[in-house]
């Protein structure tokens, strides 16, 4: 990825476009980077001075334009594209345009984007937008929007999809005194996206926290990679509003219109190691506290409070979050002994008791906080006569520095919190108001710990038969369509699993009842009978499936079959009757791994009960292809059923390990085969001895193959 650091910190801002009109685009511009440092340099070749600044009719009538280091543009979009084109033409390299009128508007507006995007790559230009509110780098006052106010200076750094965004949250956060180190409104990301910015802020040493505001990701895999790599050094916040139009594919398969772009969204986040903020306030409060407070080594959390009420608050968020609180060993109670009256309990919520004053508040968190069994804490006080909470904030502030555990706190009141709450912020702790705040930003910095000592493993590579799979794959045509003018495959395509190594139960296609005893005698019986139809799609439900078939019966079954789907679809195409192997039901559990494409992640699986649980319970969990075994198995043990394969209440513990190899085996094959777009091993039976996919449907682009 390019160096984006230019955009960052020019020494001379050109505004084509700047005017003194009232309320225009190009005077808001001109006002708000007057507080840069360096020069700002107007150009309109209707003015001859803008805002007491000579103006240069273009960008080349500026002395010396090449060490113009960034161009904003607000000309008309008609002139756009020419405009961008003088600007590369002088070697200036990084643009912003705030102009709108592009795809945003239509067809008109997309052709102009095209060319944008043409004269942007001819001259290799960083360039952000169109239809971008702008830029603010707060280090050099760089304030580079038509925004109403600007930040003040921090350690966040914040790119929105949405200009609108932006402005509603820059002047709402300045007054919650939230600094920030940059901020990049995307626009129409004709050129630059999320993944630029994130990439470039991974790197750069002044930026803390990255908050992002996504309506979408438009590539999915680049991503996670990218924020992955970031994510070791620096958190990524993200707020993910809308969704994308679900896949239109009338879905062949179960986990079609289950696997929908939402769950690739969530999928991919976390797999990305980003944390997803639910509003507007978490996506701050979790900047905030990231930005200022180090990582707890434990999630048992102690509370200190002067109030009962608050405290009981506090602990219910605890119970609700992954958080627990901290159980006090008898060292920290002897301790505690020593601090308290004797009226007090010492116990975790620790009241200290609405008479506390400064002294014992000091001792108390001295104590609770250096003790190891406690990760960090959460202080609350009421308005009390005893100290003001200015001072309050004081004590807090020097007895978490000494102990480096994350604290956060709530001190409950009007203004005088208010104050307080500017001392605390000033040694980066947050306060809030409402205790149901403060925990999720402590479970925040618990969750990014995790993230950085997350192993995520490569995926393996199993020795399958790839060239078999793709003739499977590109096979006769069965006649049934799969959507978008793909191909679908039911159980005549069972072989294919075979080929990736994933156990399937001895079985073959049969034509005739003759031929249907003949395989029945060579499995031995009793077997499982089945159409084989691409007209039919859910064989039990047409009762096309026999399970337990005894071998003299098999001549009989077949023809029942063949009647049975000839009913159902009396015009279908009909390949046969499948014989296959009987799989013990006992002490097996019908498990589904399937796979959905996702326009902007590519394949997404999903493992979980199958049969109807899958549609009920929806106790499924979701991977973005390809997953190393870690994933895999993470995925097994995410479903609430998890307990049930792994042996509880005196099951028989299943073959966990061979899920957890199927899961990757399938993300090989789709891996290997783009063209296929979902599958649906439904059920994959999982016993204490191993797993057999007992049934497969999928579609495949055969063009893509
Ligand atoms: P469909 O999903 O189209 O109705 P399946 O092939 O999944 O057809 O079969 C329906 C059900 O029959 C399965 O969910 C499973 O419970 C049972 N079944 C299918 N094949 C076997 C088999 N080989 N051994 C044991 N049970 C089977
Ligand atoms: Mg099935």
């Amino acid at each position: 990825m390019s160096d984006l650091s230019g955009l960052f910190d020019p020494k001379r801002v050109a505004v084509i476009g700047a005017t003194d009109r009232e309320g225009s685009v190009g005077r808001a511009l001109m006002a708000n980077l007057s507080t840069f440092d360096g020069d700002v340099i107007p150009v309109n070749p209707n003015r001859d001075s803008v805002a007491g600044t000579k103006c240069y009719p273009e960008i080349a009538d500026v002395p010396d334009p090449g060490s113009v280091g960034l161009a904003i543009v607000a000309v008309p979009a008609e002139a756009v594209t020419d405009v961008v084109r003088q600007v590369g033409e002088v070697d200036v390299e990084n643009v912003v345009v705030v102009t709108a009128g592009f795809s945003e508007t239509g067809d008109r507006g997309r052709q102009r984007e095209r060319e944008l995007i043409d004269v942007a790559d001819e001259y290799d230009l960083n360039l952000i937008g169109p239809n971008s509110v702008g830029l603010i780098s707060t280090a050099t006052g760089l304030n580079a929007t038509f925004l109403q106010s600007s930040p003040p200076n921090g350690s966040i750094s914040l790119v929105s999809q949405s200009g609108a965004f932006i402005s509603a949250v820059i002047g709402w956060a300045t007054q919650q005194g939230i600094g920030f180190r940059d901020v990049v409104s995307l626009g129409n990301e004709a050129v630059l996206d999320e993944v630029d910015f994130v990439d470039e802020w991974g790197g750069d040493p002044d930026t803390d926290v990255i908050l992002a505001y996504l309506e979408d990701i438009e590539h999915g895999r680049q991503f996670i990679d990218t924020v992955r790599e970031v994510t070791n050094d620096t958190p990524v916040v993200i707020l993910k509003s809308g969704r994308t139009a679900a896949g239109a594919e009338a879905a062949a398969s179960h986990t079609g219109s289950i696997a929908g772009s939402e769950q690739a969204y969530r999928a991919g986040i976390d797999q990305a190691g980003a944390l997803r903020a639910v509003d507007v306030q978490d996506v701050f409060d979790f900047g905030q506290v990231l930005a200022g407070q180090p990582l707890p080594d434990r999630d048992d959390v102690a509370v200190v409070t002067n109030g009962g009420g608050p405290g009981v608050l506090a602990t219910d968020a605890i119970g609700e979050s992954r958080l627990a609180l901290a159980e006090f060993g008898d060292e920290i109670r002897r301790q505690l002994d020593g601090v308290l009256p004797d009226e007090a309990d010492v116990r975790n919520p620790l009241d200290i008791i609405g008479d506390a004053d400064l002294e014992r508040f000091r001792r108390s968190l001295d104590v609770v906080l250096g003790a190891e069994e406690v990760g960090g804490a959460v202080v609350l006080s009421v308005p009390t006569p005893m100290f003001d909470f200015e001072e309050l904030a004081e004590v807090i502030a020097d007895i978490h520095r000494r102990h480096g555990k994350p604290v956060v706190t709530c001190l409950m009141g009007g203004g005088a919190a208010d104050r307080a709450a500017d001392t605390l912020e000033a040694y980066g702790i947050p306060n809030y108001f409402d205790p149901a705040r403060a925990v999720p930003s402590l479970e925040a910095l618990a969750d990014y710990r995790d993230v950085t000592n997350r192993e995520y493993g490569s995926p393996t590579t199993f020795d399958v038969d790839r060239d078999r799979a793709r003739e499977i794959l590109a096979g006769n045509d069965t006649g049934r369509e799969g959507g978008n003018g793909a191909a679908y495959r039911g159980i005549e395509a069972m072989e294919l699993l075979d080929a990736y190594g994933i156990p399937t139960p001895a079985g073959d296609l049969a034509a005739s009842g003759a031929e249907a005893e003949a395989i029945a005698e060579h499995i031995g019986g009793p077997v499982v009978m089945k159409i084989v139809s691409p007209d039919v799609v859910h064989k039990s439900d047409v009762g096309g499936v026999e399970v337990g078939v005894s071998i003299d019966t098999v001549r009989d079954t077949y023809r029942t079959l063949i009647e049975r789907a000839n009913d159902h679809a009396p015009d279908g195409t009909i390949l046969g009757v499948r014989i296959e192997e009987l799989v013990d039901p006992d002490e097996s559990t019908e498990t589904i791994v399937g796979v959905n494409r996702d326009a902007q992640f590519g394949h997404v699986l999903m493992f979980g009960l199958g049969g109807i649980f899958v549609q009920i319970f929806e106790d499924t969990s979701f991977r973005v292809a390809p997953v190393s075994e870690q994933e895999a198995r993470e995925m097994v043990s995410e479903i609430r059923a998890a307990p049930m394969l792994e042996g509880a209440r005196g099951r028989t513990p299943a073959d966990v390990d061979a899920v957890v190899e199927t899961i990757q085996r399938v993300s090989q094959l789709v891996g290997d085969f783009p063209a296929i777009g979902e599958l649906d091993i439904n059920p994959l039976v999982v016993s204490p001895d191993g797993v057999a996919a007992v049934d497969l449907r999928l579609t495949v682009d055969r063009a893509e193959l």
